[in-house]
């Protein structure tokens, strides 16, 4: 195919390699290894320590969040959100199928079950219309909450994705779950920097979760931080995930089941040097999705960009193929010449701890799952 071969000499172009081009690798062009050193000459690498603060207020700034409160990984921010939105065990959650496994996960964790409704095409990302659609015909509003008429189980939250850093329709489905009762907590672990409507993702809803894996726009080696603006939840968070004990001198007195998901200062203290550079990853991460949609354009292949009202941060960047076929193909010459590229998630319920959870009819993501196709995406 001669478009890939274009597309395999830009791409090398773009990086300046004859090596192997992962999907996303990460930077350290900043302070990191300044603060890592700090950390260890003060001592303070476990989990208390000045960059764990620090870390806190820099996602506060950078989200508008009136509270950020640091974890150990995104997996148990989104875990941890989902508790204090209210989820108890026995609870169903309704979600998006078309996401990386946590996002199930960390709801399977609260001994919750998951709905999984459909996506919509523009934005990747749970669709209002199809969470309207499922509360219309199996929604019961009682007075603690909303019910589920087919299982007769508390619906205690929605979880959208905003799927490779693609905002979701936030506005409409903000106004179907409040007319349902229903709150929402925002798995925005892929989407630090992008906007919806001059909002920060994860600011939306009662909470939301981000990641700072390795992978992600900004890592830490292994992170996460819970956003809320609710001053309450924020400090339940970081009483929750730092054991539930109460402040006592000495004494050890905790009162609730908590968790020790504390970030440790030294990740804190990376997090901290690669806060500092968001801005210029963003700006060269939009750049090369520039650069990106134009060569697509030429090429007749569909690239995904940013649609109106929202800002994405384009952390990973995609095509959508014409068919299974295409896309198979595209996968095997561009990974043979060494070029990583890698097809969306496998839908969770397609997976056996999934199999047996309620689902409407998975149009659009099961139409995105057979076309769409990660490509290389780390700033250059
Ligand atoms: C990365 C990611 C997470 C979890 O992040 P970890 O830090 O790896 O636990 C959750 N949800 C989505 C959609 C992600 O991409």
């Amino acid at each position: 195919m001669e478009h890939i071969q274009q597309m395999v000499s830009f791409i090398r172009d773009q990086y300046k390699t004859d090596q192997f081009i992962p999907l996303h690798e990460p930077r350290f062009r900043g302070n990191e290894k300044k603060y890592l050193n700090d950390t260890i000459d003060s001592t303070f690498v476990s989990s208390v320590g000045s960059y764990v603060n620090q870390f806190e207020n820099m996602m506060e700034d950078i989200t508008g969040a009136a509270k950020a409160v640091a974890v150990v990984n995104g997996t148990s921010s989104l875990q941890v959100a989902l508790r204090l939105a209210g989820v108890q065990p026995g609870d169903e959650v309704i979600t998006q199928a078309l996401s990386f496994i946590a996002t199930a996960n960390a709801i399977a964790y609260n001994n919750a079950s998951p709905i999984f409704l459909d996506v919509d095409l523009d934005t990747m990302g749970l669709s209002p219309k199809a969470v309207e659609a499922f509360l219309e015909e199996f929604g019961e509003i009682r007075d603690n909450g909303c019910f589920n008429k087919s299982t007769g189980k508390k619906i205690a939250a929605c979880m959208p994705m905003h799927t490779f850093g693609f905002p979701v329709h936030m506005d409409e489905l903000l106004e179907i779950c409040s007319k349902w009762n229903i709150p929402v907590v925002e798995d925005s672990a892929e989407s630090l920097g992008s906007y919806y409507k001059g909002k920060h993702t994860g600011t939306l809803g009662l909470l939301g979760g981000f990641s700072f894996n390795g992978n992600k726009t900004v890592t830490c080696g292994g992170g996460g931080s819970i956003v809320t603006n609710d001053v309450e939840l924020a400090r339940h968070a970081k009483y929750l995930t730092t054991t539930a004990k109460k402040p006592h001198p000495y004494e050890f007195f905790h009162d609730e089941l908590g968790y020790n998901f504390r970030m440790p200062n030294l990740n804190a203290a990376l997090a901290c040097a690669q806060l500092e550079q968001l801005n210029t990853f963003i700006e060269d991460k939009r750049s090369l999705a520039l650069a990106y949609s134009e060569l697509f354009k030429s090429l007749g292949i569909r690239f995904r960009q940013e649609i109106p009202d929202t800002k994405a941060n384009y952390w990973l960047m995609c095509v959508e193929l014409e068919n299974k076929i295409e896309r198979e193909n595209f996968l095997k010459l561009t990974n043979e010449q060494g070029i990583m590229t890698r097809p969306i998630w496998t839908l969770t319920y397609r997976l056996p701890m999934y199999e047996h959870c309620q689902r409407d009819a998975q149009t659009n993501a099961e139409f995105l799952e057979e076309r769409i196709v990660n490509i290389p995406s780390s700033v250059r």
